[in-house]
C-alpha cells in the first residue's frame, strides 16, 4: 500500500463510501490524507466525574455499570441509557436512537466519553455524548491510543454524509502505516528559511494534532505547499507559453491616429499607455497574454479595437468572445459602428438563435445561416468573430495561412472558467506552429493577492482612470420611509430625459419559484425563475401602480434572444424610461444616458457586483445616483453597503470585500479547486509573496524540477487537477 493505491484497495472502504468519497474528488490514500478537517473539537482534558458541570462539554473515563435500550412511547424512540463511574463518582448517559450501541458497549468496559452536561428530571447526565471504549492496558496513558475522545478531534466537513467519526476511523490507520513514507515535496531550504513542519509531522498535527498551536503550524504548512505547487505552475505555463511562436503584428501608427480620430472623444492617458502595451506584444513573436484591467466604464473596450484593428490590417483574424449573449450583441453594434470606415468584415456567433448576421463594410447588417457564417469564418472572410462561448466550439475554425485567428479577446474573463480560457488558447496550439496572442479584460477588480496567484502568468496593463468629466455617483441607502421620495425623485429625473435602472435579486422562496417553475426543476432553473418571478412583481408594481405614466419595461434571463435584444435596443434608443431587469444587466452594458440606479435588496449582492451595477450609470456628463434598498441589518451587510457608499474606486473596494467576506465569492479561485482552508490563506498576501519568491528562485535553478522528482510528480498530478474538466 502506498499514497497512490486507489481506495478501493483499502478493505474498511466499502462501496458505499467509495461511491461518497468519489463525489468528493478522493480517489487514493493521498487524496484521503489531504482531506483536512475544518475545526477541532478539544477534548484533550479528561476530568473526574465530581467536576463535572451543567451545560459544558467535557470529556470522562470511567467503567460501565449499567447500559440498556429502551423504547418511548410518547416519542417513538430509542433511548440507550448507562451509568458510568469512576474514582470520584457516577453519572447517567443517555443517547437517543442508536440502539446498536448496546451491542458495542459492555457493562464492565472501560470508555472515554465527550458531551454536554444537561439536567434531567433524575438529575444531571451526559447527553448524546461522542464515545470511545478503552483498552485496559492504556488507562494510564488514554490520549496516545484515543481517537474521538480524550484528545484534540478532528471535525471534518461533513458533505457527502461522511461522518468525521468515519474518516477519523479511516484516517488514523492510514496515518500510522504511511505518515512517515510520505516523501517530502518541498525543498529543505524552503522548509527551514520558511520554518515549515515536514510533511510526516504536519499530516500527523493536522488530522489529531497534539496542540492546537500544532495544528495551526500543520495547516501552514500545507497552505504554504499548496500555494508553492499554484506557483509553480503559474510560472511554468509562462515558461511554456513563453516558448511559444506566435505572429508578429507590426505596428501601423498611422492607422491607429486615424482611427482614434473618428471617436468623439480623446483617449484617457491610462488608455493610452495600455494601448501602446499591447500593440508592443503584439509585435513579439511569442504570444501576448495580457490581462487589462480597468474598472467599469473606464474605456476597455476601445483598446481591445485598437488592438484588433492593428491585427486585422496586418492580414489576421480576430476573436472577441464575450460572456453573455446580450453584451456580445452590444459589442457587435458598437465594433460595426466604430469600424464602419475600415473595410472590415465583422460576424456575430451566439449560442440560441440559428440565423446569425454579417456586416460588410457600410452594408446594413445581413443576416445568414451559422452554416454560411462558418464557413466564411474558416475561409478568412470574417476579420473579426463575436460571440459567447461559442466560439471555442470545435466547430469554429479560423482561416489558413497567410491569414488566420492571431487574436483572442476575452471580455469579462472572470466570467470565463479557468479551462474554458485554456481551451481556447490550447485548441489553436494543436493545430498550427503558431498561437494567437490573447488579450482578457476584466473590471472585477480582483485584489493584488489573488491577482498574483490565479494570473500570475498573465501581464498586467492598468486603466486607473475614468474618462474625463465624469461625475462622482451619489450612492445611499434608502430606508423603506423614503420610498416614495425615491420615486418622485425618479419622475424627476425622466422628464429631465434620463432613463433608469431597477435591479432585482432572486426571491429566496423554493416553494413559490417552483410553482412558478412548473416542470423546471434543477436547482439552478429553481433560483433563475425565482429571479424572474421577483422581477415580474417588481415590474407589475412599477409599472400599474408606481409609475403607470412613464414606460416601463422587464428584462430577464429566461426571454428569447430577439425579445431581449428588442428591449436592450429600445431602452439604449431612449424608446423606454425604467428597466427592470435581473442580474443580467450586471455586465458590460453601456446606456450612457441612464443616471438612475435603483438595486432592490442589495444585501444580496456581494460588494464587487454591486459596484458593477452602480458601474452601469455615470456614464456620461449626467449627475448619477445609485439608490440602494436593504431589507437586511446585518452587521455584514452595513460594512458592505458602507464600503460601497465610501469608496467609488473598485480596487479599493475588493480590497475591502476580502476582507469582510474572505476569499471564497471571488471567482476563479474556486475553480482551482482550492480547499476550504487553503483558501484562508489567500487573504495572507504575505504568504502569498512568499511562496512566488521561493518557486521563483526553484525554477530559476531547476526549471523542469529535474532534481525534485517527488515536486515534480505531486505538481504534474495537480496541473491533471486544474487543467481537467
Ligand atoms: P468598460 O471598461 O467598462 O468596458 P466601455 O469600454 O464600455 O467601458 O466604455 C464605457 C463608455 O465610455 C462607453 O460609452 C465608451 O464609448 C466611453 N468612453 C471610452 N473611452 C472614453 C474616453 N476616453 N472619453 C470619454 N468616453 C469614453
Ligand atoms: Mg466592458
Amino acid at each position: 500500500m502506498n499514497l497512490s493505491t486507489s481506495i478501493e484497495q483499502i478493505p474498511r472502504i466499502g462501496p458505499v463510501f467509495q461511491k461518497k468519497l468519489k463525489k468528493l474528488g478522493i480517489k487514493t490514500i493521498r487524496d484521503i490524507l489531504y482531506h483536512f478537517p475544518h475545526r477541532y473539537e478539544d477534548f484533550s482534558d479528561i476530568i473526574p466525574i465530581s467536576k463535572i458541570k451543567l451545560n459544558e462539554n467535557c470529556c470522562i473515563l470511567g467503567k460501565i455499570l449499567e447500559i440498556k435500550n429502551s423504547r418511548t412511547w410518547k416519542r417513538r424512540m430509542i433511548l440507550t441509557q448507562a451509568v458510568v463511574q469512576d474514582k470520584t463518582d457516577a453519572i447517567k448517559v443517555v443517547w437517543f436512537n442508536q440502539p446498536y450501541l448496546t451491542k458495542t458497549l459492555k457493562i464492565e468496559d472501560n470508555v472515554c466519553l465527550a458531551g454536554k452536561v444537561v439536567r434531567g428530571d433524575n438529575g444531571l447526565y451526559l447527553s448524546n455524548p461522542t464515545y470511545e471504549k478503552v483498552p485496559e492496558s492504556s488507562i494510564q496513558h488514554p490520549a496516545s491510543n484515543l481517537t474521538h475522545t480524550g484528545r484534540i478531534v478532528p471535525v471534518y466537513p461533513e458533505t457527502e454524509r461522511l461522518s468525521s467519526r468515519w474518516l477519523r476511523y479511516i484516517i488514523k490507520p492510514l496515518l500510522i502505516n504511511l505518515g512517515n513514507k510520505i516523501p517530502e515535496i518541498l525543498p529543505q531550504k524552503i522548509i527551514q528559511e520558511n520554518k515549515l513542519l515536514s510533511i510526516g509531522k504536519a499530516i500527523w498535527q493536522i488530522h489529531f494534532p497534539d496542540s492546537i498551536n500544532l495544528a495551526e503550524k500543520a495547516q501552514k504548512r500545507f497552505s504554504f505547499e499548496e500555494l508553492f505547487l499554484i506557483e509553480l505552475a503559474v510560472l511554468q505555463a509562462r515558461m511554456a507559453l513563453n516558448k511559444e511562436k506566435a505572429i508578429s503584428i507590426l505596428m501601423d501608427i498611422e492607422l491607429v491616429k486615424k482611427f482614434v480620430k473618428t471617436l468623439s472623444f480623446k483617449l484617457t492617458d491610462a488608455q493610452r499607455k495600455s494601448s501602446w502595451q499591447i500593440l508592443k506584444d503584439l509585435e513579439k513573436s511569442r504570444p501576448m497574454n495580457r490581462l487589462l484591467e480597468g474598472d467599469v466604464g473606464s474605456g476597455k473596450t476601445i483598446v481591445a479595437l485598437i488592438a484588433a484593428l492593428e491585427t486585422i490590417k496586418n492580414g489576421y483574424q480576430v476573436a472577441f468572445m464575450a460572456p453573455t449573449e446580450i453584451l456580445a450583441k452590444q459589442h457587435f453594434k458598437e465594433v460595426s459602428s466604430r469600424f464602419k470606415d475600415f473595410n472590415i468584415n465583422i460576424g456575430l456567433l451566439t449560442g440560441k438563435e440559428d440565423k446569425f448576421i454579417s456586416k460588410k463594410l457600410k452594408e446594413e447588417t445581413i443576416e445568414i445561416s451559422r452554416q454560411k457564417l462558418l464557413e466564411k469564418t474558416i475561409k478568412g472572410d470574417i476579420d473579426i468573430l463575436i460571440g459567447t462561448h461559442t466560439l471555442i466550439q470545435d466547430k469554429v475554425k479560423f482561416g489558413p495561412p497567410p491569414g488566420g485567428l492571431a487574436l483572442v479577446i476575452l471580455d469579462e474573463q472572470h466570467r470565463f472558467g479557468v479551462q474554458q480560457r485554456a481551451k481556447l488558447v490550447a485548441r489553436e496550439i494543436d493545430a498550427k506552429t503558431t498561437i494567437p496572442h490573447l488579450l482578457s479584460m476584466t473590471a472585477t477588480p480582483i485584489p493584488r493577492s489573488l491577482a498574483l496567484t490565479i494570473y500570475g502568468d498573465l501581464d498586467l496593463s492598468l486603466i486607473d482612470e475614468l474618462p474625463k468629466g465624469r461625475k462622482k455617483i451619489i450612492t445611499k441607502v434608502i430606508a423603506p420611509a423614503n420610498r416614495k421620495k425615491t420615486h418622485q425623485f425618479i419622475k424627476k429625473e425622466v422628464k429631465k430625459g434620463r432613463q433608469v435602472f431597477v435591479i432585482c435579486p432572486r426571491i429566496e422562496s423554493p416553494a413559490s419559484a417552483k410553482a412558478t417553475a412548473g416542470k423546471q426543476n434543477s436547482k439552478e432553473d429553481i433560483s433563475s425563475w425565482a429571479e424572474v418571478k421577483a422581477v415580474k412583481e417588481e415590474y407589475e408594481r412599477l409599472s400599474k401602480e408606481v409609475f403607470p405614466k412613464l414606460k416601463v419595461v422587464m428584462l430577464h434571463g429566461k426571454m428569447r434572444p430577439k425579445e431581449k435584444e428588442k428591449i436592450m435596443m429600445d431602452f439604449k434608443n431612449r424608446k423606454t424610461d425604467i428597466l427592470v431587469s435581473t442580474s443580467v444587466i450586471e455586465v458590460g452594458i453601456d446606456v450612457p444616458n441612464t443616471t438612475v440606479m435603483v438595486i432592490e435588496g442589495a444585501e444580496r449582492f456581494g460588494l464587487a457586483q454591486l459596484h458593477q451595477f452602480r458601474g452601469r450609470v455615470g456614464r456620461s456628463k449626467y449627475q448619477s445616483y445609485c439608490l440602494l434598498f436593504s431589507e437586511s441589518g446585518a452587521v455584514k451587510t452595513r460594512q458592505r453597503l458602507k464600503a460601497l457608499i465610501s469608496s467609488e474606486n473598485g480596487f479599493e473596494l475588493a480590497e475591502k470585500d476580502l476582507k469582510i467576506r474572505g476569499p471564497g465569492d471571488f471567482s476563479g479561485a474556486r475553480q482551482w479547486g482550492i480547499p476550504d482552508m487553503i483558501m484562508d490563506s489567500l487573504k495572507d498576501v504575505f504568504l502569498i509573496e512568499k511562496t512566488r519568491q521561493a518557486a521563483k528562485e526553484l525554477l530559476e535553478q531547476d526549471p523542469e524540477l529535474k532534481n525534485h522528482s517527488f515536486l515534480e510528480e505531486r505538481l504534474k498530478e495537480f496541473q491533471a487537477r486544474i487543467h481537467l474538466e
